[in-house]
């Protein structure tokens, strides 16, 4: 079943648990705007190619339209449609003031240098910069975009309106963007499964987690940038003060290093490289990075680095996934099992996390790591486990393989990763299986924190930002219990009647008066 059509058939059935005015249903199920652009920019090579560009604007009755945007190849109106469709009914969950929307741009962010990306985003910011605005619609990052999509949207959308922070979120930092914004879909994920096990009397410690991740890639650093530099987004924005950002701050200032151009490999063993092994004379830093550091590649843009190619801008996969499982090792969970596009690994005694991440910079995926046996990338969903965490693509839980599913618990990490004919299986199994607009909408809680942040002009610590995400994100759930109690559903469905709920009533309040 595609996106679309899940997506709907869960609202039918939420609107039918609540009664609503079949008019009601039709209007919410309506987009308020579809936009669709044509995106033509010139290559480096001086040959012109043409994208289609998408905005679904899907409900503003709550508030300003929210949502990221996505460079995919895949990228299609019904799944924009759908994905806008499931931003309205996660922002209300999340009960933040916000409606839900959706963009993305048909192209493979993976073959455009990172000029061609930043026309394409300029062009596709032209096209739509009258549409969207800090009290109107507020893109995000999403999947093959990051933070320095962001800082483009926003610069190209300022020329035509002034200065404008609060039109885009997920920026980075030095452009208003909030701390904890690139680990608040994962540290989300935490908070809420630590919610859901505990209402079932367990906690996240003891607990056997399978994390389905997606890729890892390379990232290539030129420019012109000071070494000073460097080290100092390193240490801002690699680990945040840990392991690799750490060490590379400290190896180029012990090597004296004065030159931009530096040749390092940071990863696995970083601590124990050879200063002398590295090739000073390289014009470039080719570092590997997991595509965790997606967004952290776009930081290192913004400040005048040099990023070329596929490995900057294929940021964002991987981040929720990586991040979800380094907190939930953090918190004494056993992650059993991780996949991502190299392959897939399995240790039923628990993984090393903080290794295994060490492993996939270095390697470019968790493949080969000696910690953990490899398995066959297929059947990653179906291994035994007590929590199940899809973290990767929509659809991979499907009929196909939800009979074969062991886990007790999966949390939808990912958009939409369950085909309703899935859960079916999966419920009369007594599989509890928390929904992606309750697990994943960290992200967009941060969002709306950073936000509040740049219409505050006031910017907060990460502490107060992780503690209030939690605040959020224990009151999702308790309220989607409530309405599990109401309607005695299943906590799908018990999200999709709060938030389905929350949206009619504001709907009903504002009127229809034309
Ligand atoms: N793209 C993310 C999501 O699907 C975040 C959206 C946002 O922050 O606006 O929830």
């Amino acid at each position: 079943m595609n996106a679309l059509a899940a997506t709907s058939r869960n609202f039918k059935q939420a609107a039918r648990l609540l009664g609503l005015d079949s008019k009601l249903e039709k209007s919410l199920l309506i987009p308020f705007r579809e936009i669709k652009v044509e995106c033509t920019i010139p290559k480096d090579d001086g040959s012109l190619v043409s994208y289609v560009g998408f905005r679904v604007q899907h409900d503003n009755a709550r508030g300003p339209m929210k949502g990221g945007i996505r460079y995919h190849p895949e990228v299609d109106p019904d799944e924009v449609n759908a994905l806008a469709q499931l931003m309205t009914w996660k922002t209300a969950v999340a009960n933040i003031p916000y409606g839900g929307a959706k963009g993305g741009i048909g192209c493979a962010p993976g073959e455009l240098s990172i000029s061609e990306l930043e026309r394409l985003t300029r062009v596709f910011t032209q096209k739509i910069h009258d549409l969207i605005g800090t009290h109107t619609d507020v893109p995000a990052p999403d999947m093959g975009t990051n933070s320095q999509t962001m800082a483009w949207i926003l610069d190209e959308y300022s020329k035509f309106h002034g200065y404008s922070p609060a039109v885009v979120t997920g920026k980075p930092v030095d452009l208003g963007g909030s701390l904890g914004r690139d680990a608040a879909t994962g540290r989300g994920v935490l908070f809420a499964t630590e919610a859901l096990l505990r209402e079932h009397g367990k906690s996240i410690s003891g607990q056997r987690f399978i994390i389905q991740k997606t890729a890892t890639c390379r990232v290539r650093i030129g420019g012109t940038a000071s070494i000073v530099q460097l080290c100092r987004v390193t240490r801002q924005l690699l680990t945040r003060g840990r392991d690799a950002g750490e060490w590379a701050c400290d190896m180029w200032r012990g090597a004296g290093c004065s030159l931009p151009h530096v040749c390092a490999r940071m990863g696995e063993g970083a601590g124990s490289v050879d200063v002398a092994q590295c090739d000073w004379t390289r014009t470039a830093v080719v570092m590997t990075l997991p595509l965790t550091r997606g967004r952290e590649a776009g930081e290192w843009a913004s400040r005048g680095v040099e990023l070329a190619g596929e490995a900057a801008f294929a940021g964002g996969f991987g981040n929720v996934g990586s991040w979800a499982a380094r907190l939930i090792y953090e918190n004494g969970g056993k992650v059993v099992a991780v996949s991502d596009i190299s392959g897939a690994i399995k240790n039923s005694k628990g993984i090393d996390v903080p290794s295994l991440l060490k492993h996939t910079i270095e390697k470019r995926g968790v493949k080969g790591f000696n910690g953990a046996d490899p398995i066959d990338a297929n059947s990653i969903l179906v291994e035994d486990c007590d929590v199940l965490i899809p973290a990767a693509l929509g659809g991979v839980i499907n009929r196909e393989n939800a009979n074969g599913i062991r886990a007790k618990f999966i949390i939808e990490a990912a958009n939409h990763p369950t085909d309703p004919e899935a859960d079916e299986i999966l419920s009369k199994k007594g599989v509890v299986i928390l929904p992606d607009i309750l697990a994943n909408s960290g992200g967009v809680t941060v969002s709306y924190f950073e936000w509040v942040q740049n219409i505050q002009g006031f910017m907060w610590d990460e502490e107060k930002v992780n503690n209030e995400l939690k605040t959020y994100m224990t009151n999702g759930f308790k309220d989607v219990k409530e309405m599990c109690q109401t309607h005695n559903c299943v906590l799908r469905m018990g999200a999709f009647t709060l938030g389905v709920n929350r949206v009619a009533r504001a709907t009903a309040l504002r009127g229809w008066e034309a």
